[in-house]
């Protein structure tokens, strides 16, 4: 630049401003992007803080656990006062203090009981700095079934990876799981995996620094996507960055046509008059029959535990709970001390009793799209009426736009192996 181009011109109180003239970002295309952040540790920490510093419209930021003083080591929002707080709430007030025009929408609770796919819906984009694969597993299906790109990071000792996965266009993440990494996950949902869930809990060593680096990578790949030009970016490929060694590499998948992380959703029918706690799966089905004329069934995407029964005493308790919220104390009968029998179920007919009962008892979180299918349709209608008290205002969604040439170009490195970072997750 010439000293003849400068202007004084006083920028100190643009927030914006060094984002405005890079060439980089389109600040308008950030300023309006909504994002979903899934996990408030020490990668949702950093991510949040990138996202909330580009000024973002709108942060939701979902955590279940609470804050504990051994987090402060890489969690730069969390301060010893916060301890026994839940995550969300800490961040949320952080985030507002660092970025007052960030909309922040907190959701406390697990993947599966918080997260509804209307709101996934209602993002750009995700981001998942959780710390299991299963954890992993459910964000793909999720984003997978509503479109939407994902920006994955992963972090242990001096090893970090983020990939970036765009459903429908190149691999999703299990395309890219080895048969035994498909195993652990199938184990650690299964029940069988409820014994096991808490034994890895904090096992992963982390730093402070890998999580800034990580965390960096992953929103600077993000609002490429955000930006409509992944032309450069991670899409469909998986940057390892090990700081062992100073080494950063890129590898790439195939996409595996039979990968059953592959499911995409059609047209949601935004109901105002469904909730997950003040509607049935029959009223879901007495809606699909008038539309389609059909008897259908709903499918619940999860594996929900609808009673126990005792073999010793005979004992029977009716539940309605998804079997990821059972404990092995649970399964105990308490009658006679017998591990009882589950009966389990992820669809819902006219037939079954379980279908008077509100959705909500089945695990159906608020603002989540039913899967309705018949012998001739499929449906997918949303609980919109739970959208008014988290925030959102009825409103035609946009299909998604998907971004195109994201496909690989990096030969597969079968070589490559994921980061072990916690095979189990944290408990359901
Ligand atoms: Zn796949
Ligand atoms: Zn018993």
């Amino acid at each position: 630049m010439h000293m003849a181009d400068l202007r004084i011109v006083d920028h100190s109180k643009d927030r914006y401003h060094s984002l405005a003239i890079s060439s980089v970002w389109e600040l308008a295309k950030i300023r309006k992007a909504r994002v979903l952040v899934v996990g408030a540790g020490a990668l949702g920490n950093e991510v949040c803080k990138n996202l909330a510093m580009m000024g973002v419209k709108q942060i939701v930021v979902l955590d279940r656990d609470t804050v504990e003083v051994a987090n402060l080591s890489r969690s730069v929002f969390f301060r010893e006062k916060d301890h026994g707080r839940a995550k969300t709430e800490a961040i949320a007030e952080r985030l507002q203090e660092l970025n007052p025009d960030v909309e922040i929408l907190k959701l406390t609770g697990d993947l599966d009981s918080a997260l509804g796919l209307g709101l996934i819906r209602r993002m750009d984009i995700v981001f998942s700095c959780l710390d299991s694969r299963l954890a992993r597993r459910s964000v793909n299906r999720m984003c997978g079934k509503m479109s939407k790109p994902w920006v994955d990071g992963a972090m242990e000792d001096l090893l970090g990876e983020v990939a970036v996965y765009v459903p429908g266009r190149g691999p999703c993440y299990e395309c890219t799981l080895s048969q035994a990494e498909k195993t652990r996950i199938a184990e650690a949902a299964s029940c069988r995996g409820i014994a096991l869930r808490n034994l890895s809990l904090g096992k992963v060593p982390t730093t402070p620094t890998m999580g800034s680096i990580v965390a960096a990578i992953q929103v600077q790949e993000g609002i490429k996507i955000l930006n409509g030009k992944p032309v450069n970016s991670l899409a469909g490929k998986r940057l390892v960055i090990n700081c062992n060694i100073n080494d950063f590499y890129v590898t790439a998948s195939e996409r595996n046509e039979e990968c059953e992380g592959h499911e995409q959703f059609d047209t949601v029918a935004e109901v105002s008059e469904f909730t997950s706690s003040g509607t049935s799966a029959r009223q879901v089905l007495e809606r699909f029959k008038r539309e389609s004329g059909e008897d259908g069934f709903v499918e619940l995407g999860r594996e929900v535990v609808i009673e126990f029964r005792c073999p010793g005493c005979g004992g029977a308790e009716v539940l309605g709970e998804p079997i990821r919220k059972v404990d092995e104390a649970r399964q105990c009968c308490p009658q006679c001390g017998t591990t009882r029998e589950l009966e389990t179920t992820h669809v819902v007919t006219n037939k079954d009793s379980w279908s008077e009962w509100p959705l909500s008892r089945l695990g159906i979180p608020k603002l989540d799209v039913i899967e309705v299918r018949g012998a001739q349709s499929v449906a997918w209608y949303e609980l919109s009426g739970d959208g008014v008290e988290l925030g959102f205002e009825l409103r035609p969604v946009v299909q998604p736009e998907v971004p195109r040439d994201v496909l690989p170009s990096v030969q597969d490195d079968a070589q490559s192996k994921h980061l072990e970072a916690l095979p189990v997750q944290k408990s359901a």
